[in-house]
């Protein structure tokens, strides 16, 4: 098959109750936009039926099913994908239909008309609890900080991508990556869109509080040196702070005596704490880098492709 106008990569994890619908809402959509168009669904080592179900779907030529080894998680899955890619433009989405089908052709006008490389989007009217949707805020506000750019929803992963940016994308080699950030190195023509959201279809989400907490680290640390920097001026401030305070217990000492500076004992060893604490966590995050440099260096590879099933295989 030649090269598509339009592709839709999908991650699918443990999602069989979801796939059927999907399909049976997809297929109109992109059939409904008179491009050539190509699916490829990855299944990221679900523990239920998915596989078959997805492999069920290769009868139609335009389906692709990629097949990890495991679990690598939804960026590395999506990553999987864009790596057997071929087509114009690279739609992401996910396979619970919270992001609907029907607002596919949208993107695509709008990635059109403006000749945009990337085009993200908003989820009007949000339909998830409270807790998935703070831990959501705090990543829009980290990642609008930390890659300059200004879009509103980071975590929306109903997004188009011009195959240039996504070419550029899988050359990085990143582990523990965060598709949307990544993609604004490389975009320069940047816009977001409104978009509907709906519920889940079926099944739950595969993101409790402990993995969104990750995900969080992975954006910070992958994409910027803050965390070692918030330190390095915390460690000035607080020797600092030392300094300031042995010079106003020498004054103390000289004007009140060895009385009172001897009483003042207890106040020291809770400055020692502060400082122990300190180094500990500064200890942790400068780890925290050095186990992300042992896995870069080991060079595992982010995700490894079992099998891609398509009509003929
Ligand atoms: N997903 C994946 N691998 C994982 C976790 C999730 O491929 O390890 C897929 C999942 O099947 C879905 C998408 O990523 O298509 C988003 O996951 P989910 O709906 O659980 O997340 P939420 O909507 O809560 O952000
Ligand atoms: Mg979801």
């Amino acid at each position: 098959m030649g090269k598509a106008q339009v592709a839709i990569v999908i991650p699918v994890y443990n999602e069989e109750e979801n796939l059927p619908e999907l399909m049976r809402r997809l297929l109109p959509v992109m059939q409904g936009m008179g491009k050539s168009f190509e699916i490829i669904i990855i299944d990221d080592g679900s523990s239920d039926n998915s596989l078959e179900v997805l492999k069920s779907f290769t009868k139609d030529a335009q389906v692709k099913i990629v097949e990890l080894t495991r679990n690598y998680g939804q960026h590395a899955a999506i990553l999987a994908g864009f790596s057997i890619v071929n087509a114009d433009i690279i739609i992401t989405m996910d396979a619970d239909l919270q992001n609907p089908p029907e607002e596919i052709p949208k993107l695509v006008r709008v990635m059109e008309e403006g000749n945009y490389d990337v085009v993200g989007s908003v989820r009007k009217g949000r339909k998830d609890s409270f807790l998935r949707i703070l831990p959501s805020k705090v990543i829009n506000i980290v990642a609008r900080k930390i890659t300059g750019v200004s879009m509103r929803d980071w975590g929306c992963m109903l997004r188009a991508y011009r195959n240039t940016v996504v070419e550029r994308m899988i050359q990085c080699h990143e582990h523990a990556t965060f598709i949307p950030a990544l993609a604004t190195v490389f975009a320069k023509r940047i816009t977001e869109i409104e978009v509907e959201h709906e519920e889940r279809y079926g099944g739950k989400s595969s993101y409790p509080l402990t993995k969104l907490i990750n995900l969080q680290f992975d954006l910070v640390a992958s994409f910027s040196d803050f965390p070692m920097k918030l330190i390095m001026y915390g460690g000035i401030l607080m020797s600092f702070l030392g300094v300031c305070f042995g010079i106003f217990l020498a004054i103390a000492r000289l004007a009140y005596g060895a009385q009172w500076a001897a009483e003042g004992m207890f106040t020291l060893f809770a400055v020692l704490f502060v400082f122990v604490g300190l180094q500990f966590f500064a200890l942790g995050v400068i780890g925290e880098y050095i186990g992300r440099i042992y896995l870069e260096a080991r060079k595992r590879p982010e995700y490894v492709i079992e099998k891609v099933h398509t009509e003929s295989s």
